[in-house]
């Protein structure tokens, strides 16, 4: 099997990484946005709630003020202007009610406000005649009227409080403890509303004005029975639990029994005393304690939602930048690995293989600052640095050896090759029927030596070789065969054509005449010549040369300064011959008269 490829694994692994990452950020991001986003539609619709829900008892609250208006002594008494404030504030609810409410869903805001402003009419009419001319059954009328408008509120309220509800199922509880809370303040402010209007009149409660404020009462008290369980099981704050206890100690231990008592009387005979603002100065603040745990509730639900949809935000934020930089941290250390790391690997690898392959136009430094690459770098342009300078060292010793190898196979007196040499440039020449081999031998040399000197001999050696390198030419052998003795070998044409060839160098020999240095008289020499040709391809150099040096004893003994040849195949005969007595004399051919 083949190993992977380490750098495509990287690249792969990178990839795969980098994908990996991004879609665990992106999943990890939208749970977050979703979160944020659950948050904040969750406030939203809890913020319209509450203001659907302050709008609702916003306009339950303008009954009680309206009551006192219709049992004080006009539009110039005080509770008149406490009535308007009252009805200020609900028109305020009621506008940001509509607000809250927008598209969502058709709400009938113009039957509201025209049923509003016709039940406060009714109520300025009653208010502008004497009090004593008020009618207790139109009184009460009214004010049952002005309760049912803040009651047509009531279906907006539970459709924003199911809205919230449907964003956030888990605060359920929380909205119908508030609803809860709420509908116990309205009970207990509608409780006096039964009453005080007898009361102010002096006159005997009614039965059914009786059984009204009964069955409030026992709704007060079934709601209490209700709500206060949920409370105390559900919190435990202490903000809450003071009210709590307000609420039992205040309503519950003192403003209801209160009025409770105050009803019990009035339903048996009339109170020539109490006013109904004195019933009011004691019971309405005992009922303080249920509005101020309602708003806390209210407004811990709101907070608590705020809350947590700046947790839900912060830990999207948070989600975000951590992956962005989860991302870019790998994205950066991929692409820092890949450049300070695997790319100068690659580079090395290129560098030693032009260290390798001695070619130093590939070599290129390192510039980046990994201290280990930064060492691997510096070890690597040691060594290139050693390899050259091996290099060169191999080139000087090749070359001495080429020298050397030169000196050992050259004459170093003639520049000709010498026996060895000559012997090596032989042997790399093919056999083939076409060789001729001669030797030169120069005649009396001894005597040039005895009577010039053997400098002036090694004078006359340097010409002959130079006569004979020319006459070799480049494609022919010429050597210093020994002393004063030459050979050649003459290949293909020239080989055939030998003989005329030898006879005209023989003839240069004769010309020539060599100047002495300090001599006056330049000196001539002559040389004989001993021809051998290969008549088949099988002959060996040797046994040519045996033939040839053959040839050149015949050419001395004939007189010297001659070519003689030896053919080969009469050199067999003779060999027959001269095996019976007669020493091959025979084979002479003589080319020169
Ligand atoms: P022949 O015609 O029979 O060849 O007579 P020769 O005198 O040429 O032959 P011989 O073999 O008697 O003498 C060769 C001489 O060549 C002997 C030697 O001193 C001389 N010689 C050999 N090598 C050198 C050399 O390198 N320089 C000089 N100056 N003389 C050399
Ligand atoms: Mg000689
Ligand atoms: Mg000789």
């Amino acid at each position: 099997m083949r190993r992977p490829n380490a750098l495509l694994l990287f690249r792969m692994g990178a990839a795969i990484l980098v994908v990996a990452m991004l879609v665990l950020s992106g999943t990890a991001l939208i749970a977050a946005w979703r979160q944020s986003r659950v948050a904040d539609d969750s406030l939203h619709r809890l913020r319209d709630f509450a203001v659907a829900f302050n709008a609702f008892t916003a306009l339950a609250a303008e009954r009680a003020p309206s009551e006192a208006a219709l049992a004080g002594g006009g539009v110039s008494d005080p509770s008149y202007q406490r009535m308007l404030l009252a009805r200020g504030r609900s028109d305020w609810a009621v506008e940001r009610l509509r607000d809250a409410v927008g598209e969502t869903f058709p709400f009938n805001f113009e039957f509201l406000l025209a049923k509003l402003a016709s039940d406060r009419a009714r109520i300025d009419l009653l208010i502008r005649q004497p009090p004593d001319k008020r009618i207790l059954g139109e009184q009460l009328s009214v004010i049952r009227e002005l309760i049912a408008v803040g009651e047509t509120a009531e279906p907006a309220v539970a459709r924003l409080a199911r809205r919230v509800v449907r964003a956030d199922p888990q605060i359920a509880g929380d909205v119908n403890l508030v609803r809860l809370l709420a509908s116990l303040e309205q009970a207990a402010q509608r409780l006096p509303s039964e009453v005080l209007p007898t009361l102010a009149k002096r006159e005997v409660l009614r039965p059914d004005l009786l059984a009204a404020a009964q069955r409030t009462q026992q709704r007060i008290l079934a709601l209490w029975d209700l709500g206060s369980t949920q409370l105390v099981l559900d919190r435990g704050e202490e903000v809450m639990n003071r009210q709590l206890n307000l609420i039992r100690g205040e309503y519950f231990g003192r403003g209801f029994p209160y009025l409770t008592r105050l009803i019990e009387r009035q339903a048996l005979r009339p109170n020539a005393t109490l006013s109904a603002d004195d019933v009011r100065a004691v019971y309405e603040p005992t009922i303080g304690p249920v509005t101020t745990l309602r708003d806390l509730f209210l407004r811990k639900m709101v907070d608590d939602a705020t809350e947590h949809q700046s947790h839900a935000f912060w830990i999207m934020a948070a989600t975000l930048a951590l992956s962005a930089l989860v991302v870019a941290t790998l994205v950066g250390l991929t692409a820092f690995a890949y450049r300070q790391v695997f790319r100068p690997l690659l580079t090395f690898r290129a560098q030693i293989l032009a260290i390798r392959e001695r070619d130093p136009t590939r070599f290129e430094p390192y510039t980046g600052d990994v201290p280990q690459l930064v060492d691997l770098s510096r070890a690597l342009e040691t060594l290139r640095r050693r390899d050259n300078e091996r290099e060169l060292l191999e080139r000087e010793r090749m070359a001495l050896s080429e020298r050397l190898a030169c000196l050992a196979s050259t004459d170093e007196l003639t520049g000709l090759l010498n026996r060895r040499g000559f012997y090596e440039a032989l042997s790399a020449r093919l056999a083939g029927a076409d060789r001729a081999f001669v030797l030169v031998d120069i005649d009396h040399f001894k005597q040039v030596n005895d009577r010039h000197g053997h400098a002036a001999g090694d004078h006359v050696l340097r010409s002959v070789g130079r006569v004979l390198r020319e006459a070799a030419g480049p494609d022919q052998v010429a050597a210093r065969y020994g002393g004063e003795e030459f050979a050649l070998v003459l290949t293909g044409d020239a080989a055939r054509d030998v003989l005329a060839r030898m006879e005209t160098l023989r003839a240069a020999f004769e010309a020539l005449s060599v100047s002495i240095p300090g001599q006056a008289a330049a000196l001539r020499l002559t040389a004989s010549f001993g021809v051998a040709l290969a008549l088949d391809s099988g002959d060996t150099w040797d046994e040519l040369a045996r033939s040839a040096d053959q040839a050149l004893y015949e050419a001395k003994r004939a007189g010297r300064n001659r070519v003689r040849a030896t053919n080969r195949i009469l050199a067999r005969n003779t060999r027959a011959v001269a095996d019976h007595g007669q020493p091959g004399t025979a084979l002479a051919v003589e080319q020169h008269a």
